[in-house]
C-alpha cells in the first residue's frame, strides 16, 4: 500500500490522478486540498475518506467543515493548511497539482518532510529550482516528474547521465501554430483554452498558446537534469506522440512514445520505478501515420526566448518571468489584456527587475510580487 497527498485534488492533473488511483488499487489517499471547488471535494472526501483536507478559502472551508461533519475528515484552510496536508504522517508521496507559485511553500513542506514528490506544478522549479533540487537532495527525496516531457526525459536517459549531451523537448505548437502576430492579435480566451491534443487548466493551456509553458518547461528541465538552457532544443511536434527525447554522447537519440493522456505520466510517477497495468489506450502509430516536426517561430512567439533570458540571468529572475506571466494570463482570461500583451507584460516586467543572486524563498517571494505589481501598473494605465 502507498499513501499519497494530493495537493490540487480538484484540478486536471488532480482528478486524473485519482483516476489513477482507481485503476491501481493499492494507493491510499491520506490528505487532498482544494482552493474552493467544495462540492467536487466533498464528493472526493466521500470516495476516498483521506484523514484530512484543506480548502484555500476560509468561509469554503468552514462550510465544508458542516458538510462532512460525519466523515471524520479533518478540514484545515488556508496556506497553513496545504502545508499540514503536505507534511501528514505517514503519507510516502505527495502529488502537488497546485497551479502556480502558490504551490511553492507546501512543495518545500512536503520535502522538509521527507516525502518523495511527484511534481506536476512546474512553476515550483522555475522560481525556486536552485533551493527545491539541493533541499531535495539533502533530505534524500526522490522528485519524479509529472509533466509529461520531463517524464519523457527522465525515461529516456534510465541510468545513463552520464553520457546525456543534450535533451529535446517537444511541443505541441498549441492552437494558434502557424499564425502571424497579426492574426494572434486578436485572439480572445475562447481561442486560446482550444488546445489541439490536451485538456488541462486554464492557466496551462494559455500557457501552451503563448509558448510560455515551453520556456517554463526549458526552465524546469534544466533543474531536474542539469543541462544549461543552450543543451535543451524545443521543436514543434504536432501530434503530441513524442514526448520528448535525449541524446547521449554518442549521437543515439532515445525517445519515449505514447498517447497525449496525462494519467500515463501520472501513474508512472507513483508507481516508480515499477511499471504495471495498462492506464491508457494502446498507441496506434498507423492509424497516426506521420510523425510531423518543426522549428519554432521565435519571432511570433518570443517566450521561449524569454525564458532562456531568465534561466540565464538565474537569481530572482526566473520567478519575474513567472510572476509576470501568472498575472497576465489572469488578466488574459478575464478579458483584461490582450493575447500579445502576455509576452509583452513579461518582457515589461524583465526589463524593470534588478535580479537578486542566490535568493531565499523570501527573495523570490518579492520578485514574484513586484513583478505582478509592474503588470497591474502597465494593464492600468
Ligand atoms: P487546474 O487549474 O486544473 O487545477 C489547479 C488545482 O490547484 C485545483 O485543484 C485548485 O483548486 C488548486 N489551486 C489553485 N489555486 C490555488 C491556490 N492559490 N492555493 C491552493 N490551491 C490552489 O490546473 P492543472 O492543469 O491541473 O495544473 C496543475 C499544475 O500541473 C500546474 O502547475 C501545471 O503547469 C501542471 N501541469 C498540468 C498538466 C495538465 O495536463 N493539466 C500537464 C503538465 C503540467
Ligand atoms: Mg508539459
Amino acid at each position: 500500500m502507498k499513501n499519497i497527498v494530493i495537493l490540487g485534488s480538484t484540478g486536471s492533473i488532480g482528478t486524473q490522478t485519482l483516476d489513477v488511483v482507481d485503476k491501481e488499487g493499492d494507493i491510499r489517499v491520506l490528505a487532498m486540498t482544494a482552493h474552493s471547488n467544495i462540492d467536487l471535494l466533498e464528493r472526493q472526501i466521500r470516495k476516498y475518506r483521506p484523514r484530512a483536507v484543506s480548502v484555500n478559502l476560509p468561509e469554503k472551508a468552514a462550510e465544508l467543515r458542516v458538510r462532512v461533519a460525519d466523515t471524520g475528515t479533518r478540514v484545515f484552510s488556508g496556506p497553513d493548511g496545504v502545508v499540514e496536508c503536505a507534511a501528514m504522517p505517514g503519507a510516502d508521496m505527495v502529488v502537488t497539482a497546485i497551479v502556480g507559485i502558490a504551490g511553492l511553500d507546501a512543495t518545500i513542506a512536503a520535502i522538509e518532510a521527507g516525502k518523495d514528490i511527484a511534481l506536476a506544478n512546474k512553476e515550483t522549479l522555475v522560481t525556486a529550482g536552485d533551493i527545491v533540487m539541493p533541499l531535495a537532495e539533502k533530505r534524500g527525496v526522490n522528485i519524479v516528474p509529472v509533466d509529461s516531457e520531463h517524464s519523457a526525459i527522465f525515461q529516456s536517459i534510465s541510468n545513463q547521465r552520464k553520457f546525456l549531451k543534450r535533451i529535446i523537448i517537444t511541443a505541441s505548437g498549441g492552437p494558434f501554430f502557424g499564425m502571424s502576430r497579426h492574426e494572434l492579435a486578436g485572439k480572445t480566451r475562447f481561442d486560446a483554452l482550444k488546445h489541439p491534443n490536451w485538456t488541462m487548466g486554464a492557466k496551462i493551456t494559455v500557457d501552451s498558446a503563448t509558448l510560455v509553458n515551453k520556456g517554463l518547461e526549458i526552465i524546469e528541465a534544466r533543474h531536474l537534469f542539469g543541462l544549461d538552457v543552450d543543451s535543451i532544443t524545443p521543436v514543434v511536434h504536432r501530434e503530441s506522440v513524442i514526448h520528448s527525447m535525449v541524446e547521449f554522447t554518442d549521437g543515439s537519440v532515445i525517445g519515449q512514445l505514447g498517447v497525449p493522456d496525462m494519467r500515463l505520466p501520472i501513474a508512472y510517477a507513483l508507481t516508480y520505478p515499477l511499471r504495471r497495468g495498462p492506464v491508457s489506450e494502446p498507441l496506434d502509430l498507423v492509424k497516426i501515420g506521420r510523425l510531423t516536426f518543426y522549428d519554432i517561430d521565435h519571432d511570433t512567439f518570443p517566450a521561449v526566448n524569454l525564458a532562456k533570458k531568465a534561466a540565464k540571468t538565474g537569481g530572482t529572475m526566473p520567478a519575474v518571468l513567472n510572476g509576470a506571466n501568472e498575472e497576465a494570463v489572469a488578466a488574459f482570461l478575464r478579458d483584461g489584456c490582450g493575447f500579445l500583451e502576455i509576452t509583452e507584460l513579461i518582457q515589461r516586467a524583465m526589463e524593470a527587475h534588478r535580479p537578486v543572486m542566490e535568493p531565499t524563498v523570501e527573495d523570490i517571494k518579492a520578485a514574484d510580487a513586484e513583478a505582478r505589481e509592474v503588470v497591474r501598473a502597465s494593464l492600468n494605465k
